[in-house]
């Protein structure tokens, strides 16, 4: 069962008690790399207390219960408690799914050839034009319950599938609408430069005419109506060139949004040395990585987020090149991606058995990947992603004994609750 934000109450002392492990990711209120990825911080026989929203302590049992008698047991029934899973990369307002492409794709055509076509992007971009802002509210509530239902609690949504100012600013309003109804902290991202829309397409000078619209107009307009935390770019042959991100870019960080770029997604082109050199706080994708990528995103504060669950459903045979990354001391993390185009799936447990059989991460890289420093991919790490005093009581419930079986039952629904700022939000079972 799904909590709406209408009927959350005030945040309850709570102590959750009986948990086989606690995973703590308890570290630096920043993103992990390097060694201190080895480690999650698993402990047996402890308890959490949670108060106002934070949580207050992390000890054995016998040490904090008598200490926090007075606080509401939940009794984690033998299960992993961890931080809930932050996802930090979506693109979940959208009208219908394109489920005829994955088809398409099967019998040959590729995704970029889909899109010369005026499927893929186009498509969601022509459909939710017509839509109104309620019918897009109406359809994403349910999505993002999904997503919640598998123990994520934070959720970066991108607009960009309206590609005017007008239905721009819809979608934002529809990720404002959507904040207000579902228990769940929601990011917004303006995300104007998804693609180059098929109308500017048409005409010689549509090109740089849209991007500026994307520069004078729109970003600042995104900006000054707090619509947005982060702009982003589709860095991509095809869709932006290196120097048009920079300018879009640019003009973002010049209008106080942060920065965030779809880079080497399928084709290398120096998104990620670009995302580096402009101090974004993220470059996502990066199946197409290059060396010297590698080492300016290794070099950098910018998290390389990698989203295994798109190559995988494009039915590609190559991964972002996770070892490399991690090994050279890249800050890495891991999202779903969650879009209608290239990966519909709310099961951020599953991108977890990706990382783990596909991008060959650990199950503690995996988890720290998709906990605090998906935090740090949303400017959020000083207080998100992990069980320790002061830290925001986000946290998820798991139906296993060792979270090593969260990657491990691949597919499966193992949620058996989770928590927003100490507040229950997605109740599988738990009374
Ligand atoms: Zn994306």
């Amino acid at each position: 069962m799904f909590v709406n934000r209408d009927a959350v109450g005030a945040a309850p002392n709570m102590i959750f008690l009986n948990a086989a492990q606690v995973v703590t990711c308890a570290g630096p209120a920043r993103a992990r790399r390097g060694a201190e990825m080895r480690d999650a911080g698993i402990l047996t026989n402890a308890a959490v207390a949670v108060s106002d929203g934070r949580v207050v302590e992390v000890a054995p049992r016998e040490s904090l219960e008598p200490r926090y008698a007075h606080f509401t047991p939940v009794d984690c029934r033998g299960g992993v408690l961890m931080p809930g899973l932050v996802d930090s990369h979506t693109h979940a307002i959208f009208g219908r799914p394109r489920a005829d492409e994955q088809e398409q794709r099967a019998a040959g055509l590729d995704y970029m050839e889909i899109a010369r076509r005026g499927g893929g992007i186009h498509a969601s971009v022509r459909d939710l034009r017509a839509r109104t802002e309620e019918d897009l509210v109406a359809l994403a509530v349910p999505r993002l319950q999904r997503l919640a239902s598998h123990g994520t609690t934070t959720v970066e949504v991108k607009s960009g599938y309206g590609l005017t100012l007008e239905d721009e600013l819809k979608t934002l309003h529809v990720i404002a609408k959507v904040a207000s109804v579902v228990h769940l902290r929601l990011v917004p991202t303006f995300l104007g430069a998804h693609e180059i829309p098929l109308e500017a397409r048409a005409t010689a000078d549509g090109r740089s005419n849209y991007i500026a619209l994307l520069v004078h107009e729109m970003i600042p307009r995104v900006a000054r109506q707090e619509l947005a935390r982060f702009a982003d770019v589709f860095c991509e042959p095809g869709a932006y060139t290196v120097s048009e991100s920079r300018r879009i870019l640019g003009a973002a960080r010049d209008a106080g949004l942060g920065l965030k770029l779809h880079a080497d997604e399928l084709r290398s082109s120096g998104g990620a040395e670009l995302a580096a050199e402009l101090g974004a706080t993220s470059a996502d994708h990066l199946g197409a990585i290059t060396d010297d990528g590698i080492r300016a995103l290794a070099g950098s504060d910018t998290v390389a987020t990698l989203l295994p669950g798109t190559l995988l459903f494009l039915g590609k045979d190559r991964q972002a090149p996770a070892r490399a990354l991690l090994e050279q001391g890249a800050a890495v993390a891991l999202a779903t991606d969650f879009n209608p185009g290239t990966s519909p799936t709310p099961n951020f447990p599953l991108i977890l058995t990706l990382a783990v059989s596909q991008l060959r991460m650990s199950a503690a890289e995996a988890i720290l990947a998709a906990t605090v420093n998906g935090a740090a991919a949303l400017g959020m790490a000083a207080d998100t992603g992990q069980i320790a005093p002061g830290a925001r009581a986000d946290l998820a419930l798991f139906e296993i004994e060792d979270v090593r079986e969260l990657p491990y039952w691949y597919g499966d629904h193992r949620c058996l609750g989770t928590w927003v700022d100490g507040r229950p939000a997605w109740s599988g079972g738990m009374s």
